[in-house]
C-alpha cells in the first residue's frame, strides 16, 4: 500500500502544477504489476480530472502524398528510402473541402489537411490551402488544422488569417535522439515552427512517434520538451514499420509499453489533449481500449497519411463499451 500512496502523492504534486523528476517520469515506464496499475489509475484521474469521460476525435487528410526531400528515417513519403508511398501532387480545394465533410459526419472535432514536404511555398498551393481552410472554417463544425512542414513568420500569419485553429508540428522524438532519425533539418527549426504558430495565434499540436529506437528516459525527455513549450496538445504515434523504409525491421512497441508511454505522458502533461494516432492498431493490438484508462483523452479514427486505420464502427463500438463518450465539436 505504502506505493499507492507515495503515487497518490504524486498525482497531487501534478495537480498543482510540479511535474514528475525526470527519474519518475523513467520509474511510470519501467514500472510493472501492481505498481503500473497504480499508476495507471493516476494517470486515470489525471485524465478524468481534466476531460471526464468525453474522448475528442479527430481525422486528417493525405493532400499531398510523397517526394519529400527530408530523410526521416520512419517516414513512407521520404524521397530518400526505398518505400512505395502513394505519390501526388496537392488535392484539389474541393477534395480538401469534401474531406472536411467527412470528417464531420464521422463525428470528428478536427480535421487536418496534411501535406509532404519540408515547409509550403507562398504561390497556388499554398493559396489553394488557405482557401479551403477559409471555407472550412466558414461552413463546417470541424476546427481546420494544418500540418505543412516548417513555417515562417509570414506562412504562419497567413494560415492563422485564413481561420486555421490549429497547427500540427511534431518534434517527432528527443531532441538527444533526434540526429539518428533526420539529418535533413535541425531539432531547432521544428521548435520554432512551433513558437511561429503559437505567435500567429494558432494552436499548436505537437508529438512524437515512439518505438524508433530512443531509450525510456529519451521519451521522458520529449514529454519534458513539450511541457516545456506548453503545446496545446499532445498526438502520440507508434512506430508502424514500413518496408522500404531504415526501420523497416524495427520491432514493435509492446502493448504495455504503449500504455506506460501514454501514463508517463499523461503525468507531464495532466491538463493537455493527448491523442493516440498512427500505429494505434498494430502496436496496442487487443489494448487499444486501455488508452483511456493509461490517460489518452482522444484518438485519430479513419484512415492515417499511408496506412489504414480500422473500420469506424469498430471504434465506435469501443468507446460504447468503455462508456466514454466522443466529442464532435
Ligand atoms: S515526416 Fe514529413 S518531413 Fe519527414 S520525410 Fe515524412 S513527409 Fe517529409
Amino acid at each position: 500500500m505504502k506505493h499507492w500512496q507515495d503515487i497518490e502523492q504524486l498525482v497531487d504534486q501534478v495537480i498543482t502544477g510540479q511535474p514528475p523528476t525526470h527519474t519518475q517520469g523513467v520509474n511510470i515506464l519501467r514500472s510493472r504489476g501492481a505498481e503500473y496499475t497504480s499508476y495507471l489509475a493516476g494517470a486515470h484521474h489525471l485524465k478524468e480530472r481534466a476531460f471526464g469521460d468525453i474522448v475528442q476525435l479527430c481525422s486528417i487528410i493525405n493532400a499531398k502524398s510523397g517526394r519529400c526531400q527530408e530523410n526521416c528515417a520512419f517516414c513512407a513519403q521520404s524521397a530518400h528510402h526505398q518505400s512505395s508511398p502513394p505519390t501526388y501532387p496537392l488535392k484539389s480545394r474541393d477534395e480538401l473541402i469534401a474531406g472536411a465533410q467527412q470528417a464531420q459526419d464521422e463525428g470528428s472535432h478536427c480535421y487536418g489537411i496534411v501535406t509532404s514536404g519540408t515547409q509550403p511555398e507562398a504561390g497556388e498551393e499554398f493559396d489553394t490551402i488557405l482557401s479551403a481552410i477559409c471555407e472550412i472554417r466558414e461552413r463546417f463544425d470541424v476546427e481546420p488544422s494544418a500540418s505543412l512542414g516548417l513555417l515562417t513568420d509570414d506562412l504562419a500569419q497567413s494560415l492563422a488569417d485564413a481561420g486555421c485553429v490549429t497547427y500540427h508540428h511534431n518534434l517527432e522524438t528527443a531532441r538527444s535522439f533526434f540526429p539518428k532519425i533526420c539529418t535533413t533539418h535541425d531539432y531547432e527549426e521544428d521548435v520554432k515552427t512551433v513558437k511561429l504558430a503559437k505567435a500567429a495565434g494558432m494552436k499548436v499540436c505537437c508529438g512524437g512517434i515512439l518505438g524508433l529506437g530512443e531509450s525510456d528516459e529519451q521519451r521522458v525527455e520529449l514529454a519534458e520538451t513539450l511541457r516545456q513549450l506548453d503545446v496545446d496538445s499532445v498526438p502520440l504515434n507508434f512506430l508502424n514499420p514500413i518496408q522500404g523504409t531504415p526501420l523497416e525491421n524495427h520491432q514493435s512497441v509492446s502493448p504495455m509499453d504503449c500504455v506506460r508511454a501514454i501514463t508517463m505522458f499523461r503525468y507531464f502533461l495532466p491538463n493537455k489533449p493527448i491523442s493516440i494516432c498512427g500505429g494505434r492498431e498494430t502496436n496496442l493490438r487487443e489494448l487499444q481500449s486501455w488508452i483511456f484508462m493509461a490517460g489518452a483523452s482522444g484518438t485519430m479514427i479513419g484512415n492515417y497519411l499511408t496506412t489504414s486505420g480500422r473500420d469506424r464502427n469498430v471504434d465506435m463500438q469501443m468507446f460504447a463499451d468503455i462508456e466514454v463518450k466522443t466529442d464532435g465539436c
